[in-house]
């Protein structure tokens, strides 16, 4: 064992993100083992699945795939991991769970002809005020597991908006209406959009209207987040 990682667990001990129990010196996870059996998967396969369904009607666009990591609720202990990488600088949480995702991503033959990647941008005061984007690391893990090229020059987020957190569907919707613009054309043949969380999924159809306008018209735009909101 390291002698030295294991002073430092002495004193900061290595925590599950999940339920906070006590992880052993030599753990590489991140979260303990129940925590790993309960995770609330998805098991979405993006060519059918409530997301990729919900998506596609807000679009209007039958090409479109959606998929998602894990279920996400208000009281869930697994929420603390979209938390943790909005809030808490959680960028080591963000990347775990985002190769896990990439992995579903990677077996799934509808994402097979990926070949650009892209974050949803957040405004630039609130990027500096955080340190990172959080959509950005998600959209890099992917992209150096899935070997696809990462761009997040495409679209920028114009408007300064308030968090979509506390606010009813039809509120966001108007919260990010004309809040992105493009910054440039791309030339893609199948486009991964990425956030940390599904929820109405407003912001990804504002960010996908508006990737329309910089693509040709065969580009396909598909959507992944880290986590998805389940209404019913
Ligand atoms: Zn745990």
């Amino acid at each position: 064992m390291n002698p030295f990682k294991a002073i430092i667990n002495l004193f900061l001990p290595n925590r599950c993100i999940i339920c906070g129990e006590r992880l052993s010196v030599s753990s590489e996870y991140i979260c303990c083992l129940p925590c790993t059996v309960d995770f609330p998967k998805t098991k979405f396969w993006a060519e059918d699945n409530k997301m990729t369904s919900a998506f596609r009607e807000l679009t209007g666009d039958d090409r479109c795939f959606a998929t998602s990591l894990f279920y996400y609720k208000e009281d869930s202990p697994f929420r603390a991991i979209t938390h943790s990488l909005k809030y808490e600088y959680g960028l080591k949480t963000g990347r775990y769970y985002s190769e896990l995702l990439a992995q579903e991503i990677l077996h799934d033959w509808v994402f097979q002809d990926l070949d650009l990647i892209i974050p949803v941008p957040i405004h630039a005061f609130r990027r500096f005020t955080r340190g990172y984007n959080q959509s950005e690391v998600i959209a890099k893990t992917l992209g150096s597991e899935l070997e696809v090229k990462t761009d997040n020059r495409v679209i920028k987020r114009s408007r300064y908006t308030k968090t979509q957190t506390k606010l009813s569907g039809s509120d966001k919707q108007s919260n990010v209406s004309g809040a992105f613009k493009a910054l440039k054309k791309v030339d893609a043949k199948h486009i991964l959009l990425v956030d940390d969380v599904y929820t109405s999924g407003s912001t990804l159809a504002e960010c996908y209207k508006v990737l329309r306008e910089c693509t040709d018209t065969d580009t396909k735009i598909s959507i992944a987040t880290l986590a998805f909101v389940d209404k019913l």
